[in-house]
């Protein structure tokens, strides 16, 4: 890895990938940095299905092939663990390496939120998990218990019952969030039961293992348990913007605010994909961000 490059992206996501694209074909020394394996969350996920002309494909190959298209350009990818970005454009690594850029694009998406309650981190790995994918099947045959009803929460649903012996989905209202056709599957899965209006409360567990899970009724409050071996939470995301804080260029969620050109209020730092602030977080609005953000860089950069 060099110390100076025209644009330097934090995140290997869809959103990261397409603006390696954009950046790297229009000429620019681009620079494609993650701290984890590229993909981001399309490696965590069972099927695209939604995303312009690919009818349905393993998140994982897409992002197996989106990578190797990000990098067919001559995009450098390199690990690297991004403490900070400030406003001079330099961008700091966990190891003390320092970069310099005449653009940076923040792209890092976001993390699964915490239940926060009792139980929930110590078993970690014992029986909760918030990667269906990854872990679903360790639970052949048990009982699991996914809680919320966004459309993470029911598509990881129904990838784990090809897995589990009974799965449960708890809400906390009587009604879910994700999209109508997810909602039918759901409704149609004979494997699947649905609690509403309860929240969870507290995560069981014996010799070391997740062993069940107490949940309180939102009205009448009181509480059930029932018994289980895996809990996946899937209650939302969170933006992963600690390298940004300092910059004022958040809002109050943290999520990042850009501009019709996806650039922050600071000239040549920019944020793409989940990260920020928006209303559909989606692959293909991610990609579409990407793009932008590169593009608009390329023209700031060259002056063209
Ligand atoms: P989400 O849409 O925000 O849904 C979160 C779910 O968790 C909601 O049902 C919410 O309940 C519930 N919840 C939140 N906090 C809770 C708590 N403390 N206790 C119990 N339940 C709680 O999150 P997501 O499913 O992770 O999706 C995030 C974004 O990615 C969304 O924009 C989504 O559309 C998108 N996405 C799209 C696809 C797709 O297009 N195929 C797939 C995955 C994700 P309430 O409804 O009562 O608030």
């Amino acid at each position: 890895m060099e110390r100076q490059y025209d644009l330097v992206i934090i995140g290997a996501g869809p959103a990261g990938m397409a603006a390696s694209v954009y950046g790297s074909r229009a000429g620019l020394k681009t620079l494609l940095l993650d701290n984890g394996a590229p993909g981001g969350k399309l490696i965590k996920t069972h099927k695209i299905s939604n995303y312009p002309g690919v009818k349905e494909l393993a998140g994982a190959d897409l992002a197996m092939q989106m990578f190797e298209q990000a990098t067919s350009f001559g995009a450098e990818y390199a690990y690297g663990d991004v403490e900070k970005v400030d406003a001079d454009k330099k961008v700091y690594l966990s190891d003390g390496t320092v970069i310099e850029a005449k653009a940076v694009l923040v792209a890092t998406g976001t993390r699964e939120r915490l239940l926060n309650i009792p139980g929930e981190k110590e078993n970690i790995g014992k029986g909760v998990s918030f990667c269906a994918v990854c872990d679903g099947a360790f639970f052949k045959d048990k009982e699991v218990v996914v809680i919320g009803g966004g459309n993470s929460a029911l598509e990881e649903s129904l990838y784990l019952t090809q897995f589990v012996k009974g799965l449960t989905i708890v809400i906390r209202r009587d009604v879910f969030r994700a999209e109508k056709r997810i909602q039918d599957q759901i409704e149609a899965n004979e494997k699947i039961k649905v609690i509403v209006k309860h929240i969870p409360k507290e995560i069981l567990s014996e010799n070391g293992k997740v062993s069940g899970i107490v949940l309180e009724n939102v009205e009448t409050k009181e509480t059930r348990t029932l018994d289980c071996q895996g809990i996946f939470p899937y209650i939302g995301q969170d933006p992963m913007t600690a390298c940004l804080e300092g910059l004022d260029v958040l809002d109050p969620k943290g999520y990042v605010i850009v501009d019709k050109n996806m650039e922050t209020k600071i000239p040549g730092i920019y944020a793409a994909g989940d990260v920020i602030q928006k209303e559909l977080r989606q692959v293909v609005t991610a990609t579409n961000d990407g793009a932008i953000a590169s593009q608009h860089a390329f023209h700031q950069i060259t002056g063209i």
